[in-house]
């Protein structure tokens, strides 16, 4: 893989310089400076913490910035808070508006990542059993470029690390502690010189990438390894689900896959709100395919990329505007 290929996928996710006037604090739009919580609750607050990552894509020839699948992500984020058993204060309508809100007010015009975390703030402290006390939210929002249409081509290799299990700690829940078996994985897999690492699950199947899902195409089917995997249930896998079906008429199964599976397949690509949809040129140092973005994979990334960008009318309703 080329350094211009690698260095545009880098560069498009580094934090920005500049922080965005606002962000949104229980309720309130607080100007960045201003959004403090006491030093004491560092780290423990965070044990029990949940969040979600949300895109939001700049159409520059409609001057428009929409937001993707909005209601899915808080959705999820509900349900992650379920299980933490954390009440929330919002439903996810006033969420929804007053996160289109903040975005507006921060007045970007470029693609935008949205992070809503929820926690319990200092009068719960976040490892103790909580028993349905309301959390606070606070939602980060910040400029991140898509890879979209770069054409990426990454390469992946299987990790060392186990996924965390679910009655461990579990990975359908959007917990900021799951993220250090992430981090461990990511931290191996760029020491050994790969973009992302992949990661097996107890049972020595194939779960998902650190950061991103993934699907494996073989003889015209798509696979994707199923919720009970060890994954954290995406909402991007499940629009690409639709998307493989529906409109580009290939069958998608869900089930185990193994790790030499990864090492045959014809295409390889990883999909998440972070990662989007990004194909594997090589795993383990085997090749995919021919080592650049396999047909389907193009359709795809081409068919998603138009769908986010609001270029696509038919799928506008997946999205919801900002202006
Ligand atoms: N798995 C993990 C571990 C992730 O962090 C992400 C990114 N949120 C995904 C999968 C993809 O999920 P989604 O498509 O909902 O962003």
């Amino acid at each position: 893989m080329s350094q211009e290929k690698r260095k545009v996928k880098k560069d498009a996710w580094a934090a920005p310089k500049e922080s965005p006037k606002f962000l949104w604090m229980s309720g309130n739009k607080v100007e960045w400076e201003k959004a403090t919580v006491h030093a004491s609750t560092l780290g423990w607050s965070a044990i029990s913490m949940v969040f979600e990552g949300i895109r939001g894509y700049w159409n520059p020839e409609a001057e428009q910035l929409r937001i993707f699948q909005l209601d899915a992500h808080l959705e999820r984020l509900m349900r992650s808070m379920k299980v933490m058993r954390m009440s929330s204060p919002w439903s996810v309508q006033e969420l929804a508006a007053d996160i289109v809100d903040l975005v507006r007010s921060n007045e970007f015009k470029e693609d935008v990542y949205i992070q809503p975390t929820a926690y319990f703030g200092e009068t719960t402290p976040g490892y103790l059993a909580a028993k349905e006390q309301p959390g606070e939210i606070a939602v980060f929002n910040r400029a991140a470029a898509s890879v979209l249409g770069a054409g990426n081509v990454i390469s992946l290799g299987v990790s060392s690390w186990t996924r965390i299990s679910d009655n461990v700690m579990p990975p359908r829940v959007k917990a900021i502690t799951n993220y250090q078996n992430s981090r461990y994985v990511a931290d191996e897999s760029t020491r050994h010189g790969y973009d992302f690492g992949i990661i097996l699950n107890q049972q020595g199947k194939v779960s998902e990438i650190s950061y991103a899902c993934i699907y494996i195409i073989r003889d015209g089917v798509a696979i994707t390894p199923p919720v009970t995997a060890g994954i954290l249930e995406s909402i991007t896998r499940d629009i690409v689900k639709g998307l493989l079906e529906n409109e580009l008429g290939i069958p998608v199964l869900e089930r185990d896959v193994d790790r030499t599976e990864l090492y045959i397949a014809d295409e390889v690509f990883i999909c998440g709100t972070g990662a989007e949809i990004q194909a594997a040129g090589s795993i383990d140092g085997y090749t995919v395919g021919d080592g650049g973005v396999g047909p389907i994979v193009s359709d795809l990334e081409q068919l998603f990329h138009d769908i986010v960008r609001g270029r696509n009318e038919r799928f506008v309703d997946m999205s919801t505007e900002v202006y």
